[in-house]
């Protein structure tokens, strides 16, 4: 990681950015770019790994390394990036259906495994790509415009499911707030560890619910709040506070950090701590006889 700010054009790209007006992918976009800007992120060494959906496009805009996977596999495309080459600082960006619809299972294996990269969840609650249907985090009860009926399903929430799979940074903001989105992502990309940062983002085309006007009244930013873990003993502490505090949604949505761990070792370090044993105690050669049996 470079020491200082970069000049935040290095990171645009020439691409025409083609989401809605007023979409809240702008603000992640913006507050992505001003991160690495901030944090000097030498371009060469960054990968942003995007899935399938609108969100999946920002991987054209950012002038750092691209990967833009297929549906739902973006987790799994960068844990193999960041294992190939620990060096480098990689992003995930995808939406809410890519990765707790279709690729669930990668957003949950890779918490166990505390690959060190940060998970950026565009949140807005709809298939946007496809014509607005319910994606994961769409409240059961609720309709959409583009829903005949009340969506049918409970919402998964990305904060509570990242805390019950062992993510170490576990972190929401709000696509509106460019500033707080900036400081949450460069946090998350400086933790040591798995990161999730959610994002609210207001989806204007197909979510005429969760709208600007309906988050403004309701977000609000965590005070007095220490998500950092810094003995074993507090972990127990930490992350209940965090799972009850998460779990307020309604008329107040917090965010914020809700919990920080850097003392769980990444899924890099217990690599490298197996790799030494494995070449000190290499397991006894076998032989394979001429009728291919051991
Ligand atoms: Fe953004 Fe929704 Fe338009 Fe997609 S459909 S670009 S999420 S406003």
């Amino acid at each position: 990681m470079a020491a200082s700010k970069i000049d935040i054009k290095l990171y645009k790209t020439q691409e025409w950015v083609d989401w809605c007006p007023g979409c809240g992918n702008f603000g992640i976009l913006n507050a992505e770019q001003m991160a690495l800007a901030e944090l000097g992120l030498d371009p060469k060494r960054t990968v942003i790994v995007s899935g399938i959906g609108c969100s999946g496009k920002i991987a054209h805009f950012v002038n750092v390394n691209g990967v833009h996977t297929l549906h739902g596999r973006a987790v799994a495309f960068a844990t193999g990036i960041k294992l190939a080459n620990p060096e480098l600082e990689v992003i995930v960006n995808a939406g809410d259906g890519d990765q707790l619809g279709i690729g669930v299972g990668h957003f949950v294996s890779v918490g166990r495994r505390n690959v060190d990269i940060t998970v950026i969840v565009h949140d807005n609650g709809v298939y946007g790509l496809t014509k607005g249907q319910a994606a994961p985090t769409l409240p059961r009860g609720v309709k959409t415009k583009a829903l005949p009926e009340p969506n049918i399903n409970d919402a998964i929430n990305p904060l509570l499911l990242a805390l019950a799979s062992g993510y170490t940074f576990v972190a929401r903001t709000y696509a509106y707030d460019v500033k707080h989105a900036k400081e949450t992502i460069k946090a998350a990309i400086t933790h040591k560890g798995l990161a999730l940062v959610d994002v609210l983002q207001p989806c204007p085309t197909y979510n005429n619910i969760n709208t600007k006007e309906w988050y403004d009244k309701r977000i609000y930013k965590l005070e007095n709040w220490d998500p950092v873990v810094r003995s074993e003993s507090e972990i127990e502490d930490k992350i209940t506070k965090a799972y009850l505090k998460a779990r307020e949604w309604g008329d107040k949505i917090p965010i914020g950090i809700f919990y920080q761990n850097e003392a769980v070792p990444t899924y890099e370090d217990r690599v490298e701590e197996r790799v030494p044993t494995y070449l000190k105690n290499p397991p006894a050669k076998q032989e394979i006889d001429k009728n291919g049996k051991f």
